[in-house]
C-alpha cells in the first residue's frame, strides 16, 4: 500500500491554497484537490474569491470608477474630455484576463511551492481516505496523514426569488453581464448588494435595493453608515430599508418584484435582479456519515478554535467554518492549520480582522464600533478626523468621508477604527497592525506620519481622540 499523504487540503480557495503553500513550506508532502468548474467548462483554481467575487469585482469597481470620475470629476481638474463612452465587452474581457492571470498563478506557486494540484470533487470516507472523482467520471482515494476541509461557500437562496441565472441571478452572473441592465434590482443591501450595485448605477443601470432590516449597514458602525447612506444615495442608489420581498416573477424579459414595507405592499419591474443576502457553507456531498466530521445547525463544519473537527487529523478553515466570510480570515486560518500540524505554533486572533466594502467612497473597519462598546458597558473616548481637512485627499478629489478611532477611556488602547473615504481599505492596515501590537492612541499620536498623505487623517483621529488634533476644530 502507498504511504500516506502528510497533507490534503480539500479546496484551493484563498483559505486552502495558502494552508497548501505553508504545508510545503513545512517539507509536509501536500496535494490540493479543487473541483471548481467554470462557465466554460474550464478548471481553475482560486475558489470563489479569484473566479467570482473579489477580484473580478475589483476590477469592475476600479473600471467603473475610472469612467464614472472621467464623467463627473475630470472637468473640476480643468480636464476637457468628450466623447467619453463605455465599451462593456472591452471592461469585461480586460476583468476576465485578470482572473486568469490570476488563478494560473495559483498553480504557479503550486509547482514552486512542490504541491500538487488534482481537479476533481473530493469526499473525506472514515479514517482521513479521500476519495477524489475527477472531472472525467473516473476516480482515485488518497490516504492521508491530514485532511483541511476548504469547501467555502455559495450565495443563499431566497425561496421567493429563485435563481433562474439569467434574469434572477446571483453575484457572480452579475459580474459577467454582457449589456448594463438598464433597470436593476438588488435584493440586501450588504457587501455585495452595495458593490455590485455601485458598479451598474456607475455604468449606467437605475438601481433599486431592497433591505429587510430597518437599519443600513448594520454590521458597521452607524456613524459610518449614516455617512455612508448619504453618499450612496446621491450616487443614485435607491436604497429602501425595512423591504421584505414576497415574490419574484420572470413575465416578458424582465423581473416583477414584489415587496412589503411598513407602508405595505409594492412591486417594481426590473431588467434584472441581483440576489445578495448573504452565503451559506458548502459542504454538499463532502463528508462521508461515517468520517466523524459534524455540521452546526446552520450548515457549518463543527471546529474548535484552533480550526479542529470532530476527527482526528482533519481541519476545517475559511467561509466553511465559523467566523466571517472573509477571504483574508481563511487565509490566516490556513497559514495557522498548516503551522500546527507542523507542529509550530500558531494563533489566529479574532478580535482584529478588517473588514473592507469596496465602494466610493470606501469602508473599512477594524475592532469594535460604537455602539457594541456602548452594549458592553465599556468606557471609551472617541476622535474622528474629516478627509475635508487633508490636503492629500483634497487634491485627489476625494474629501469625502472621515476617520473615526476609539480608545478605552482607562488604558488609551485603541478599540476600534472606522474610515470611509479614499484608499480606506489600504489605511486600515494602519489600525489593524497598531491593533495587533495593542497600541494606545498616544502611540499613534507619536508615530511620524508624512506629509501629505491620506495617512495623516490615522494620526489626526488619534490625536482627536485627546482633542488635540491640530489640522481640525476639536470637538
Ligand atoms: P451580507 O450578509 O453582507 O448582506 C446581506 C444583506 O441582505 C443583509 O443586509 C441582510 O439584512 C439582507 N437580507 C437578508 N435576507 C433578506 C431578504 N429576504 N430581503 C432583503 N434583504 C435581506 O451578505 P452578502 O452581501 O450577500 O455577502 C456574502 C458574504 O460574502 C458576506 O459574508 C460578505 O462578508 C462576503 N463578501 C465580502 C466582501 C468584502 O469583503 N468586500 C465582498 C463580497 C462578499
Amino acid at each position: 500500500m502507498a504511504e500516506p499523504v502528510d497533507v490534503v487540503v480539500i479546496g484551493a480557495g484563498p483559505a486552502g491554497y495558502p494552508a497548501a503553500i505553508r504545508a510545503a513550506q513545512n517539507a509536509l508532502k501536500v496535494i490540493c484537490v479543487d473541483g471548481w468548474v467554470n462557465r466554460d467548462g474550464g478548471t481553475a483554481l482560486g475558489g470563489t474569491c479569484l473566479n467570482a467575487g473579489c477580484i473580478p469585482s475589483k476590477a469592475l469597481l476600479e473600471s467603473s470608477e475610472l469612467l464614472h470620475r472621467a464623467q463627473s470629476e475630470f472637468a473640476a481638474h480643468g480636464i476637457a474630455v468628450s466623447g467619453i463612452g463605455l465599451d462593456l465587452a472591452v471592461m469585461q474581457k480586460r476583468r476576465a484576463t485578470i482572473v486568469r492571470n490570476m488563478t494560473s498563478g495559483i498553480g504557479s506557486l503550486f509547482k514552486a511551492a512542490g504541491v500538487t494540484a488534482m481537479f476533481g470533487r473530493a469526499r473525506l470516507l472514515a479514517g482521513r481516505r479521500v476519495q477524489v472523482t475527477r472531472h472525467d467520471g473516473t476516480s482515485t482515494e488518497i490516504d492521508a496523514r491530514n485532511v483541511v476541509l476548504a469547501t467555502g461557500s455559495v450565495p443563499t437562496e431566497l425561496e421567493s426569488a429563485r435563481f433562474d441565472h439569467e434574469y434572477i441571478v446571483d453575484s457572480w452572473d452579475a459580474l459577467e453581464f454582457a449589456a448594463v441592465p438598464r433597470t436593476l434590482c438588488v435584493i440586501g443591501a450588504g457587501v455585495i448588494g452595495l458593490e455590485l450595485g455601485s458598479v451598474w448605477r456607475r455604468l449606467g443601470s437605475e438601481v433599486v435595493v431592497l433591505e429587510a432590516l430597518d437599519s443600513f449597514l448594520a454590521i458597521a458602525d452607524q456613524q459610518l453608515a449614516g455617512e455612508a447612506a448619504r453618499h450612496f444615495r446621491k450616487q443614485g442608489l435607491d436604497i429602501r430599508l425595512g423591504a421584505t420581498v414576497t415574490g419574484a416573477q420572470v413575465v416578458n424579459g424582465s423581473v416583477t418584484v414584489a415587496y412589503n414595507d411598513k407602508a405595505g405592499a409594492h412591486s417594481l419591474s426590473a431588467d434584472k435582479l441581483i440576489v445578495a443576502v448573504g452565503r451559506r457553507p458548502y459542504a454538499a456531498n463532502l463528508l462521508a456519515p461515517d468520517c466523524g466530521v459534524g455540521l452546526d445547525q446552520r450548515g457549518f463544519i463543527q471546529v474548535d478554535v484552533q480550526c479542529r473537527t470532530g476527527a482526528e487529523g482533519v481541519w476545517a478553515i475559511g467561509d466553511c467554518v465559523r467566523g466571517p466570510m472573509l477571504a483574508h480570515k481563511g487565509k490566516e486560518e490556513g497559514i495557522a492549520v498548516a503551522d500546527r500540524i507542523a507542529g509550530r505554533y500558531a494563533h489566529v486572533n479574532y478580535d482584529v480582522i478588517p473588514s473592507v466594502i469596496y465602494t466610493a467612497p470606501e469602508i473599512a473597519w477594524v475592532g469594535q464600533t460604537e455602539e457594541q462598546l456602548k452594549a458592553a458597558g465599556t468606557a471609551f473616548k472617541s476622535g474622528v478626523f474629516p478627509f475635508a481637512a487633508s490636503g492629500r485627499a483634497r487634491a485627489m478629489e476625494a474629501a469625502a468621508g472621515f476617520v473615526k478611532i476609539l480608545a478605552s477611556s482607562d488604558t488609551d488602547t485603541i478599540l476600534g477604527a472606522h474610515i470611509i473615504g479614499p484608499m480606506a481599505g489600504e489605511l486600515i492596515a494602519e489600525a489593524t497592525l497598531a491593533m495587533e501590537f495593542q497600541a494606545s492612541a498616544e502611540d499613534l499620536q507619536r508615530t511620524i506620519h508624512a506629509h501629505p498623505t491620506l495617512a495623516e487623517a490615522l494620526h489626526e483621529a488619534a490625536l482627536a481622540v485627546d482633542k488635540r488634533a491640530i489640522d481640525s476644530i476639536n470637538r
